[in-house]
């Protein structure tokens, strides 16, 4: 038998959420203000009042106890979409303060869009949900297997109409991940004609770019190009230097997107707070010659250093997955270089066989000085780059360690700027106008955290750890993280791009 729920909880289930007034916390509204005390009251799932309030009659009072309340941080570039039907509770993003996820990316999207977001609506998950629309997708649809090529101007047409069904469908604008298949073969024309099809449409530009090692200067030249010939924001997702040549030249990177915004060119970035990527093994190799040994001594010599390669997921091998390259090639008695290409071969070859390579990897490949350099740009926000159910760490423990690690730790940000980062800026870079901020009328989409104990616990090897110091996370005014677990509450709603 089990015990009767408490009536609070009973209302939390409930469908309508009850008025609630969030007393002595200490809010930081998003904006960059600094924090303040205050009470907050939600209504009908808004933000009704900030201030010196009082409780009404029938209002459930939560008292915060001084803690920082901010609005929910808004996820720029997750991979959560992907399994949310599976996992409704979302609890990798709320436990870690998000209360909106942006799929669609790198390429990738539900398709079309207006089918998932149908079918959000029927079965809403714990949180909102934005998506671009993939490029890769669109490609593969009317590319099929024969996309090892540029696109022709019939085909680019195709490709046009299925972005305008998903812009319609509210997306937020086209994404690209021109770095994997099929992506990696467009031409700058064509993903110029689809991102001058967004920028009609009021939509934006979000992309994986091109190379983020041995040609990452052009790549960030071409979506400098992007922005400025389609006349829409773009934004560069989980920017990096990724490349031992590149490292230390963060200053770099940073003047040129500030003389392309200097130009007129709304150019921003997402970075995550990790050292290392979670990607393919085949992206590794742009050409996608899987036996050219001299490209493959550069993959470990600059890209990837053999200890920093580790084996996610190896289905040609699974005993292998879990281990790192430099132990794979001890165990053979090789050099890394050669065991890399005999991993792609057979990952190859289960492609041919199966369609699906079944590889993934994570590569350590930059450094902390850079990282902080990055975050630090005024025009980055934060994002995950994490999935529901991932081997990255970054799945759960983003927000939390950039406020745990570089705000108390390090000192990169000022606790206001990080919040600034993870919501009203964020919210700016997606074009939402109706969340992000405290601010009343807006959405009661918020996050009850203790800057003093904040931390990631996740890492490679317990990548679901859940971090400490998130207390209470709000969507739409119910609460759906607390007390270290998530509610049955699923409030969370379909974000589609607002009219222009
Ligand atoms: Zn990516
Ligand atoms: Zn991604």
């Amino acid at each position: 038998m089990r015990p009767a729920a408490p009536a609070a909880l009973v209302a939390l289930l409930a469908l309508t959420p009850p008025p609630t007034l969030i007393t002595n916390a200490r809010v930081i509204d998003g904006n960059g203000a600094p924090a303040r005390p205050a009470a907050v009251r939600i209504e009908g799932g808004r933000i009704a009042a900030i201030g010196d309030l009082a409780p009404r009659p029938g209002e459930m009072v939560v008292d915060a106890h001084g803690l920082v309340l901010a609005p929910g941080f808004i996820d720029t570039h997750s991979h959560a979409d992907d399994e949310l039907f599976d996992h409704p509770d979302a609890v990798a993003a709320t436990s870690q303060g998000i209360t909106t996820i942006v799929g669609g990316q790198d390429g990738g999207s539900f398709h079309p869009l207006a089918d998932f977001f149908a079918r959000l609506g029927k079965e809403p998950a714990a949180v909102n949900v934005a998506s671009y629309a993939g490029h890769g997708t669109i490609r593969a649809l009317v590319m099929g297997d024969d996309f090892r090529r540029a696109a022709g101007r019939r085909e680019v047409r195709r490709m046009q109409r299925r972005l305008v069904d998903d812009m319609r469908a509210g997306a937020l604008g086209l994404s690209t991940g021109l770095e994997y298949d099929p992506g990696i073969y467009s031409a700058r024309p064509e993903v110029l004609a689809l991102a001058k099809v967004a920028a009609a449409h009021g939509g934006r530009y979000i992309s994986h770019v091109r190379s983020e090692d041995r040609y990452f200067w052009d790549a960030i030249d071409e979506i400098i190009a992007i922005g400025r010939e389609a006349h829409l924001p773009v934004q560069v997702s989980h920017m990096k230097l990724a490349m031992r040549s590149w490292w230390g030249q963060a200053d770099r990177l940073l003047g040129q997107l500030d003389r392309a915004r200097a130009e007129g060119i709304d150019i921003t970035a997402d970075v995550y707070p990790y050292l290392y990527w979670h990607s393919t093994l085949t992206v590794l190799f742009p050409k996608r010659d899987f036996n050219d040994l001299t490209e493959a001594r550069l993959v470990v010599n600059e890209i990837v250093p053999a200890e920093g390669l580790l084996l996610t997921q190896y289905d040609p091998e699974p005993a292998w997955a879990g281990k790192t390259l430099a132990a794979i090639a001890a165990l053979r008695g090789e050099e890394p270089a050669v065991t890399l290409m005999e991993l792609l071969r057979r990952a190859e070859a289960q492609r041919q066989a199966t369609g699906d390579a079944g590889e993934s990897i994570i590569g350590t490949s930059m450094t902390e000085a850079d990282l902080e350099r990055l975050l630090a740009w005024p025009h980055t926000n934060i994002c995950t780059d994490g999935a529901l159910d991932g081997s990255h760490p970054r799945g759960y423990g983003t927000y939390p360690r950039i406020l745990g690690r570089y705000v108390r730790d390090r000192g990169v940000l000022t606790l206001e700027e990080a919040v600034h980062r993870m919501t009203g800026l964020a919210a700016a870079h997606m074009g939402f106008g109706d969340r992000g901020l405290v601010r009343a009328g807006l959405a009661a989409d918020l996050v009850l955290f203790d800057p003093a104990t904040i931390l990631d616990r996740a890492t490679t090897t317990e990548p679901h750890a859940l971090a400490v110091g998130i207390e209470r996370v709000w969507v739409g005014g119910q609460v759906v993280f607390a007390g270290g677990q998530a509610t049955a509450a699923r409030p969370g709603r379909v974000l589609r791009r607002p009219a222009p």
